[in-house]
């Protein structure tokens, strides 16, 4: 039966009020409080029921046929709840507004929170080195405003990009967004790609929040961001009812202020997660993470998100990490210390999202604790950091709140003795109550007589007196004893005392437990006094943990202070690509990457395999970190500020739609050659080969005519176009260098050292050999080599004829032997000659044998 099919005069009057709240959320799946559980009808329950694996069921609601129905206990909700969640769905919940105990009739509904995968703030479903992010794009024609926030850790941007697709999908990629919000007159191909391509959820919202959280856009006056930030808080606050009150301000991200990479260039450098499995494993950001909190894991990611460009922020930090380098016994201890600090972003969202229980604020209480430690440090160090300590906060969760409370903050058990004189004294009459209780087992059976009595309590019944079947007879009707409960094997009793006794006990507990949430709440309250405090200290706290860990990694990992230079050269001598030496089970060979003002661009040949591609990286990724702050894998770096990195390296991805793989490395070159400046890195692997061998080759060399012409930025230009080579003859500044290889009895070794000038061999089929291709595929490569080198008279350079060593040694030998004779002209030879040939012949015939 389907919802909008009902006669809803028919139905009973809860059902109408479920009705009238899932009007207003269509979209969502609907739990609906109903004592202890959450129920689900109609569509919601169908769906749920498949999506969770729940029995479906049906509940009587006025109507002939029973409505479907599914159901989930309420305080086991979460793990369900999570699920639909990470599928995508959104999740309305609905809860009782009044105590149905103390309400007479219906009790009133309502939804209190929506719960989706973009807004998400428990700690258990989020990644902690990672931001969680929901966003809102809108297209203004001349440019998109896109805005963000992490509800969970209350930060909120907003920023203009340039009016086109792949630049705006490449910044929501980027920040790994998992939900946006578009106007619902967005171009419907870009709601798809969103939605289809990139399992991105999209809501539709053309509605704008204008009298609420004023505060904290009050300094932005540009009407296209404003809109923006509109757009996104009426999401947020009217559709999914977030209290935003721990957002402090809104940030403008101006794009120009840092080192900008698109997606491809994140992806192919791998920084934060691997090309293949999409793993931080391996990534550039797990090499460097040595943070110890969550929120100095999240700074240090978007440091390597948002290299900078302005020489004395950079310089700072790598001031800071010499600082830490040369007081190795500090550093130390401030990492145990801030191994103690809790993530204390998203604990202050907590606190505003109704969310705080009492262990998340021992958790606040022992990130205090060390605070006082910390700033003593910091202060040695002579950082300038701001980091409060909080003494009288720490003071007051320390005297509140019982180091090992509960989950619940319902159910009592939260506060110490000696925080509040009323509490104490319930605590007094109802432990004295409980002592009476257990005394009385004893002086009952010293009265009565009976041995086998026992005092009990159950939920329902409380406090009785158990006397086996056996021993009724011996009760006395002048002890006044009620029946209370009876059982197979005994009965149970309450006596005058006993009753009065049990009274005080459970008024105490129930006024405890009341008190207590009371007092619970008070300290929240207080908390939430203290948010924007908090806030700051854990943001200072987390530039430290970052600024930390890139020490470490400096010392981890053999980096040094790179020197930025204002002038253009690039002089990096002994560089490394920091994670292939990492990993690399072979020794890593370290090569030099220099260009002086008057090099713009390395033209770089070599075989497959021998590191091209690998050098190209190690520039980018040295680039990165120095922009970074941080140090850099190298003998020394003289490095200028660069504004962009542009890479075609690899296989890459199509943003837009299933443009051809030729098509796509166009594009993103085109990228490239139309927004680069001098101050930019292009680098450029095989460009061209996607295409027909003349055609790729034309194009190939006239982008490099055009970059070294126009643009004259840094650019590393790989090719397998041995023509290109050239080059350097009519532009002085592109220079040839190539990877060496060595190649001795057929097989090839790659030494990966980049040397001067271009190679005069390619190995190609050396590489297939020792890809394990079959014998006589790689000899009819060979003679088709031949025959090709043959019809062209002068080829540009050599393809090197391999000299098999495979399978049977023999036939290896006999070509040689063949070649040979091959090549010797007898008509031409001196006798002598002729006789030694043979003698040389004959020892080599020997060896077969
Ligand atoms: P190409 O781009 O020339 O095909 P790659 O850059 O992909 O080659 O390098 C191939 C492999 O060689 C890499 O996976 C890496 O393991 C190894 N390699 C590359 N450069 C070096 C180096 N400088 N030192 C040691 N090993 C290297």
């Amino acid at each position: 039966m389907k919802r909008s099919e009902v006669n809803r005069n028919e139905l009973s009057p809860m059902m109408k009020q479920y009705m009238e709240i899932k009007d207003k959320y269509e979209e969502e799946i609907l739990f609906f409080r109903l004592g202890d559980f959450y129920e689900l009808f109609f569509e919601d329950g169908i769906l749920a029921s498949r999506e969770l694996e729940l029995t479906l069921t049906g509940k009587n609601a006025g109507l002939k046929e029973r409505v479907p129905m599914c159901g989930v206990p309420f305080h086991s909700a979460k793990p369900y709840l999570e699920k639909l969640v990470n599928k995508g769905y959104k999740v309305a919940i609905c809860e009782q507004l009044e105590d149905p105990k103390t309400t007479k009739g219906m009790v009133k509904r309502g939804v209190v929170q929506v719960v989706s995968k973009g807004t998400l703030v428990d700690l258990d479903f989020l990644k902690e080195y990672d931001n969680n992010y929901i966003g809102s794009i809108l297209d203004f024609k001349t440019k998109y405003i896109l805005t963000y926030a992490d509800v969970s850790t209350g930060h909120f941007y907003v920023c203009a990009l340039p009016p086109k697709k792949d630049k705006l999908l490449s910044e929501v990629l980027n920040l790994n967004l998992k939900a946006v919000v578009l106007a619902d007159n967005t171009d419907v191909e870009l709601v798809d790609t969103l939605k289809n391509s990139y399992g991105i959820s999209v809501y539709i919202n053309s509605e704008y929040l204008e009298d609420e959280y004023q505060n904290i856009y009050k300094d932005i006056k540009d009407i296209h961001f404003l809109t923006g930030i509109k757009h996104l808080l009426y999401y947020l606050v009217i559709k999914e009812l977030k209290d935003l009150s721990h957002i402090k301000e809104v940030e403008i991200v101006e794009k120009n202020e840092y080192l900008i990479m698109d997606i491809h260039t994140i992806r192919n450098l791998e920084l934060f997660e691997t090309l293949r499995l999409k793993e931080r494993t391996y990534s550039l950001i797990w090499l460097l993470d040595k943070t110890k909190t969550a929120m100095g894991s999240r700074r240090l990611k978007h440091w390597m998100q948002y290299p900078l460009k302005e020489k004395e922020k950079i310089e700072k930090r790598y001031d800071m990490i010499e600082v830490l380098n040369n007081e190795f016994i500090l550093k130390e201890e401030l990492r145990k210390d801030l191994f103690e600090v809790y993530d204390m972003e998203r604990l202050c969202a907590k606190v505003i999202c109704g969310m705080l229980n009492a262990r998340d604020v021992i958790q606040i209480k022992n990130s205090l604790k060390v605070l006082p430690s910390i700033i003593e440090k910091v202060a040695k160090l002579k950082f300038n950091l701001k980091i409060k300590d909080h003494h009288e906060l720490y003071e007051l969760l320390d005297k509140a709140i019982v180091e090992d409370p509960p989950i619940s903050i319902k159910e009592g058990s939260l506060i110490k003795e000696g925080y509040n004189k009323e509490l104490d004294e319930l605590r007094g009459i109802r432990s004295g109550g409980k002592e009476f209780i257990s005394s009385l087992e004893a002086s009952e059976k010293e009265r009565t007589g009976i041995k086998n009595l026992k005092v009990g309590y159950n939920r329902v019944f409380g406090y009785y007196i158990e006397v086996s079947k056996g021993n009724l007879k011996d009760i006395d009707e002048s002890w006044g004893w009620e029946r209370r409960q009876t059982l197979t094997s005994c009965e149970r009793f309450i006596t005058p005392l006993l009753k009065e006794k049990e009274a005080l006990v459970l008024n105490a507990e129930e006024k405890i437990i009341e008190l207590e949430y009371s007092l619970f709440l008070e300290i929240k309250d207080i908390l939430k006094k203290e948010l924007f405090n908090l806030k700051s200290t854990a943001e200072e706290i987390s530039k430290l943990d970052a600024i930390i860990s890139l020490s470490v990694a400096s010392e981890e990992l053999n980096l040094v202070r790179p020197e930025l230079t204002s002038s253009h050269d690039v002089k990096i001598k002994d560089g490394r690509h920091p994670v292939v030496e990492r990993v690399s089970k072979t020794e890593y060979i370290a090569n030099d990457c220099i260009m002086d003002e008057s090099i713009d661009t390395l033209l770089i040949t070599g075989p497959n395999m021998s590191g091209k591609s690998t050098y190209m990286r190690q520039l980018a990724i040295i680039i990165i970190m120095a922009q970074m702050g941080s140090f850099v894998p190298a003998k020394s770096a003289v490095l200028p500020v660069f504004d962009n990195i542009f890479t075609r390296i690899g296989a890459s991805d199509d943003l837009v739609s299933g443009e051809s793989t030729f098509m796509v490395e166009m594009l993103e070159a085109c990228n490239a050659i139309v927004n680069a400046t001098p101050q930019s890195l292009i680098l450029f692997d095989e460009l061209g080969r996607g295409t027909a061998t003349y055609d790729g080759m034309s194009i190939a060399e006239a982008i490099l005519e055009y970059i070294n012409k126009n643009i004259k930025c840094k650019t590393l230009f790989s090719t397998h176009y041995h023509e290109l080579t050239s080059l350097d003859q009519k532009f002085t500044n592109i220079k040839n260098v190539h990877v060496s290889a060595l190649e001795e009895n057929g097989t090839i070794t790659f030494l990966h050292k980049i040397k001067n000038g271009a190679v005069d061999k390619s190995y190609g089929i050396h590489v297939a050999k020792l890809a394990g291709m079959p014998q006589d595929l790689l000899k009819r490569a060979n003679e088709i080599l031949k025959y090709y080198e043959s019809e062209n008279k002068e080829p540009s350079v050599k393809q090197e004829q391999i000299i098999f060593d495979l399978g049977e040694e023999e036939d290896d030998k006999i070509n040689i032997l063949k070649e040979e004779l091959d090549e010797m002209d007898p008509l031409n030879m001196t006798p002598m000659e002729a006789i030694n040939a043979l003698y040389n012949l004959k020892q080599k015939a020997k060896d077969l044998n």
